[in-house]
């Protein structure tokens, strides 16, 4: 493909047969989605785009009697929907909504975004006892534990092993009915689809397969307990390409092949061969659409949004702190929690002056773990409201709600510091979308370094989650940072997300996945 450097640096306008070749640098930003979309169509020509996920990027749900149409809490539906919109193509999801089936045709398609369709969504039906087995059962029972260090035991059944590999052979059907024998790009996304993979690569011998790992992939000691470890590694190896967010994930990837598996590596190219077929590894931060964000943030929508909740939770005068999280054992809400008892123990000039919202969605409620962690939760707002309220105030607020992605950065906007502290976390989106969203270069991130985007936002306050005095100690010195140090920190951690969006992401891997051929 020729590539004429005629575009103007930073101009979204950049002709189709211009400046389409990816190069990683700063010098060619930003990534836009019209860029994204040219690129895509150079780099893939008449390949059929197909991204596979289990959580489906717009659900339809009865309520009250009507259907709604929601975006579900997802890092992942959230990234690649920006994406979509930009190429168009299918994706494929589990249909997982009460009015999913009323709202989709016969084969489960529908064009979404439901009131400006840009792309084709195919629903996959499973029945409860799939779902239970392949989703809260292996998926989230076994490997979420097994690659998050959250000292949250993973638990191996034979059954939902077998539905897991069930579930995975239902999706490969539904992408062969997708693509025929026709070419395409295959993007697959998350641990949920660890056999889909070989399957693709056995069956449809014109697909160019990718997959991106959104959570950690642990060292190989970690590894070593899956009973199924062979078959997992063996499924993933059908990508021609396997993405992660970080270099050390792909590392622990090499190891863990090498010591498991009869394999060829090369430690120099990031390659795994096995059967005469080789997988490329590549680190490669996933991110979100920042100008979308920050534009969102800035409307006069979210301005109104911004005054309604100042006035809902009384904020005028006082410092906010913010956490935006599923109820996950890995996010570290408990720890959260304690450095805000610390921190008004130890700075009770912020009584009265300080409050702390916690948004926590309801999340796999029907693993005990994760019910486990919403009592845990609950009953440590109330102890600590208790211990420091005075009169009509209380420190902590816990909204049990999933808040709309249209509304989320009016959240964002009320929030002196937003507190991401992760025991474990592949990336953590909540991060950049806080960035994103500070238009106005105010606010500070606290985050724990054990994040994926802990590598990238050097400018935040970085704490261990473990450690709760320290935590309350950042949060103190947070509030009293001066104006200058909060704007510049502020400043440069836009820069870095600007830069790196969620279009500049997309384009690495599949220029990569081409590059495999
Ligand atoms: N989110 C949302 N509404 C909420 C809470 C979270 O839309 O009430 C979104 C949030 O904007 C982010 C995603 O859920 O895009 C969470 O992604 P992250 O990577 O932080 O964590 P994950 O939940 O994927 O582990």
């Amino acid at each position: 493909m020729t590539s004429h450097k005629t575009g103007v640096e930073g101009d979204s306008r950049i002709p189709v047969e211009s400046s389409i070749e990816f190069n990683p640098g700063s010098m060619d930003r930003p990534w836009t989605e019209e860029r994204l979309r040219e690129f895509v169509r150079a780099r893939l020509g008449d390949r059929k785009l197909v991204v596979v996920s289990n959580r489906e990027p717009y659900m339809h749900v009865e309520k009250d009697g009507e259907t709604a149409c929601i975006q579900p809490a997802s890092g992942v539906t959230v990234a690649l929907d920006p994406i979509m919109k930009a190429c168009g193509g299918t994706w494929v999801a589990h249909g997982s909504g009460s009015a999913d089936r009323a709202s989709s045709d016969n084969r489960g398609r529908l064009k979404v975004p439901p009131d400006n369709p840009r792309y084709t969504l195919r629903r996959v039906w499973l029945s409860k006892e799939e779902e239970d087995g392949y989703y809260y059962g292996f998926s989230n029972r076994a490997l979420w534990p097994l690659c998050h260090v959250a000292y949250t035991r993973p638990e191996f059944r034979r059954e939902h092993w077998e539905a897991y590999a069930n579930v995975n052979g239902l999706f490969a059907e539904a992408v062969l009915e997708e693509i025929g024998d026709d070419p395409a790009f295959v993007f697959i996304q998350d641990y949920h689809f660890t056999l889909l993979p070989r399957l693709l690569r056995e069956n449809a011998p014109n697909a160019l397969i990718a997959q991106f790992w959104h959570i950690p992939w642990p060292n190989p000691e970690a590894f070593r307990i899956c009973p199924w470890k062979k078959e997992v590694l063996g499924g993933l190896l059908g990508n021609h390409l396997l993405a992660f967010h970080i270099q050390y994930h792909c590392m622990n990837f090499l190891d863990t092949a090498d010591r498991e598996l009869e394999a060829r590596l090369d430690r120099e190219r990031f390659a795994i061969t096995r059967w005469e077929q080789s997988t490329r590894l590549l680190p490669v931060p996933i991110s979100i659409d920042f100008d979308g964000f920050s534009s969102r943030a800035a409307s006069t929508a979210i301005e109104a949004e911004v005054r309604h909740l100042r006035t809902r939770f009384h904020l005028e005068g006082k410092r906010v702190a913010i956490g935006v999280d599923r109820l996950d054992y890995t996010k570290g809400i408990p720890e959260r929690l304690h450095a805000v008892d610390r921190f008004l123990s130890r700075y009770p000039q912020y009584k009265e002056m300080f409050v702390f919202i916690q948004i926590g969605v309801p999340s796999r409620v029907h693993i005990a773990e994760y019910r486990r962690l919403g009592e845990e939760v609950e009953a440590l707002v109330e102890e600590i409201n208790w211990r420091h309220k005075t009169g009509p105030w209380v420190p902590i607020v816990l909204l049990h709600e999933h808040v709309n992605q249209d509304v989320l950065p009016a959240y964002y906007r009320i929030a002196d510091v937003c507190m991401v502290t992760s025991l474990h976390d592949g990336m953590n989106l909540v991060a950049k979308e806080y960035v994103a969203s500070r238009f106005d270069n105010r606010g500070a991130l606290l985050l724990s370094p054990f994040t994926g985007a802990s590598r990238e936002l050097q400018e935040a306050f970085q704490v261990n989650p473990y450690a709760v005095d320290e935590m309350a100690d950042t949060l103190a010195r947070i509030f009293s940072l001066p104006f200058e140090e909060e704007e510049g920190r502020m400043r440069k951690l836009r820069e870095r997300v600007l830069d790196a969006n969620v279009f500049r992401w997309a384009a690495k891997i599949i220029d990569e996945a081409v590059r495999t051929l």
